[in-house]
C-alpha cells in the first residue's frame, strides 16, 4: 500500500517531468466525435481516494494470464505455447525457467482453478468502439505528418470460435486436421516463416513435450476481448495523431490466426515482401488470480525467417516502455517488476517477423483491475501510445 501510494504521489509529481511518457495530443475534445471511448475521463491526476486504498500491489504469487492456469485449463492457448490436447499438463510438463520459487509454487496452486473460479462481470459487456476512422488533422486541422514508422496493433482474442462457422474457421486461417480438429500448427520450419512444421523440424522453441499443432479455442472468452479490442483502438487513436500508420490485426467481432495476424507485419498483407512494420503490439489482459500490468519477455533463440539480430531486445525494450507508461499514467498498478519471463516460447514470439511487445494489462479477473480497465481504456490507450513512442523516440 504505502509503496502504491508513494507510486502514485511521486507519479502525479513527476510525470510531466518525464520525457519517456509525455506527448502531447490534441484536445480530447476533438476525438470525441471519432471514438465512443473519448467520453472516458482522462484519469491521470484526478486519483480518487479508492485509487490510492487499493489492496497491496501484486507480488510474486501472482500469475500472468492467459498464461499457465487460464490458457491451459481453459484450453484457450492462442498465444501460449503449450499443447492442451496433449498431456501437456502442469503437473507434468518441465516448467520454463520460474522468475522465483514463489512463483512456481503459485503456479502449481492456481493451476489448480478451473472455469468457475473466475467469473466475468455482467456488466463487462461495454460497447465495443467502431474502430476510429483515418485520421490525418488535428484540432487545429494541422496535417499529421506521418513519420515513416508502421505499428500493428493485435487486440487479442476475439470472436468465440463455439460461434464461428466452418468458414469463417477457413476464412480466419485455421485449418482441421484428423484426429486434431480446427487449429494451426504454432510453429514454422527453422529458417523459415511461412512453411508448416507439419510437426517435424520444429524450431528450438518448441515447448518441451509439447507439439506443433495447437488448437483454436483461444478466443472463447466472454470477457477478455472487448476489453483488449477498446484498448487497442485508442492506442491506433493516439499514435496516428503521433504520426505512426496503424494496422489492427482485427475486428470487433472477428478472431483471426495469429498466423493471418501476422500478415499485417507486411505490406498488404503480402508475405512475398520483406516486412515494413517497426513492430507488433499484442494486447491482452491477465487472469487467474492477482493484479497489475505487465509484458511478457522474449528470451534465447527465435530462428524463424525476417527478423532482425535484435528482435529479443527490441521486443524486451518496447514491452518495458509501454508498461511503464501504462502504470505510471493510468490508475493500473504493476505486477511485481512489470516483466514476466515465464513464456518465452509463446507461438506469436516464434512466428512474428517484426519486434513484439505482448501486454498483459491488468488482471480483467479481478474488479479493482476490471473497473479500470473499462473506466480508463481512452488512457490506456493514450499511455501505449506514448510508450511505443518513447522507445522509438529514445
Ligand atoms: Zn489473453
Amino acid at each position: 500500500m504505502k509503496n502504491i501510494i508513494n507510486l502514485f504521489f511521486c507519479t502525479l509529481l513527476v510525470v510531466n517531468m518525464l520525457g519517456g511518457c509525455s506527448r502531447e495530443f490534441v484536445s480530447s475534445d476533438s476525438d470525441t466525435e471519432n471514438s465512443p471511448h473519448s467520453v472516458v475521463q482522462e484519469n491521470h491526476t484526478a486519483k480518487t481516494l479508492s485509487d490510492l486504498l487499493l489492496p497491496e500491489s501484486p507480488s510474486q504469487e501472482i500469475m500472468p494470464d492467459d498464461l499457465p492456469l487460464s490458457e491451459i485449463q481453459f484450453s484457450d492457448s492462442e498465444e501460449l505455447s503449450r499443447d492442451t490436447t496433449t498431456n501437456d499438463t502442469p503437473s507434468d510438463t518441465v516448467l520454463p525457467e520460474p522468475p522465483s520459487s514463489e512463483y512456481e509454487e503459485s503456479y502449481y496452486e492456481s493451476s489448480n482453478q478451473t472455469m468457475t473460479d473466475i467469473s466475468p462481470s455482467p456488466e463487462v459487456s461495454s460497447p465495443v468502439p467502431e474502430e476510429s476512422p483515418e485520421k490525418t488533422t488535428t484540432q487545429d486541422s494541422l496535417p499529421v505528418v506521418p513519420n515513416g514508422k508502421i505499428i500493428v496493433i493485435d487486440p487479442g482474442h476475439g470472436k468465440s470460435s463455439s460461434l464461428m462457422s466452418e468458414q469463417e474457421k477457413n476464412d480466419f486461417g485455421y485449418t482441421y486436421v484428423q484426429g486434431k480438429g480446427w487449429g494451426e500448427w504454432r510453429h514454422f520450419k527453422s529458417g523459415t516463416m511461412w512453411e508448416d512444421c507439419e510437426g517435424y523440424g520444429c524450431s528450438g522453441r518448441t515447448p518441451e513435450n509439447g507439439s506443433c499443432w495447437y488448437p483454436i479455442g483461444a478466443s472463447n472468452r466472454a470477457t477478455e476481448p472487448d476489453l483488449n479490442y477498446n484498448n487497442a483502438v485508442n492506442a491506433k487513436k493516439y499514435l496516428e495523431q503521433l504520426g505512426y500508420t496503424v494496422r489492427i490485426t482485427r475486428g470487433p467481432e472477428d478472431s483471426p490466426s495469429i498466423t493471418q495476424r501476422i500478415r499485417k507485419c507486411y505490406p498488404n498483407d503480402d508475405i512475398s515482401l520483406e516486412p515494413d512494420a517497426s513492430a507488433y503490439v499484442c494486447i491482452h489482459s491477465n487472469a487467474g488470480g492477482g493484479r497489475g500490468s505487465c509484458y511478457i519477455s522474449l528470451s534465447g533463440l527465435y530462428d524463424q525467417g525476417d527478423i532482425p539480430e535484435n528482435y529479443v531486445e527490441v521486443g524486451n525494450a518496447l514491452g518495458k516502455s509501454i508498461n511503464d507508461c501504462i502504470t505510471q499514467k493510468t490508475s493500473m498498478p504493476k505486477w511485481s517488476s512489470g516483466e514476466y519471463t515465464g513464456y518465452p516460447e509463446l507461438v506469436l514470439f516464434c512466428k512474428s517477423p517484426v519486434p513484439v511487445a505482448y501486454l498483459e494489462i491488468g488482471f480483467y479477473d479481478n474488479a479493482f483491475d476490471l473497473n479500470i480497465l473499462q473506466q480508463e481504456s481512452d488512457s490506456i490507450g493514450k499511455a501505449i501510445a506514448e510508450g511505443i513512442d518513447a522507445y522509438f523516440n529514445r
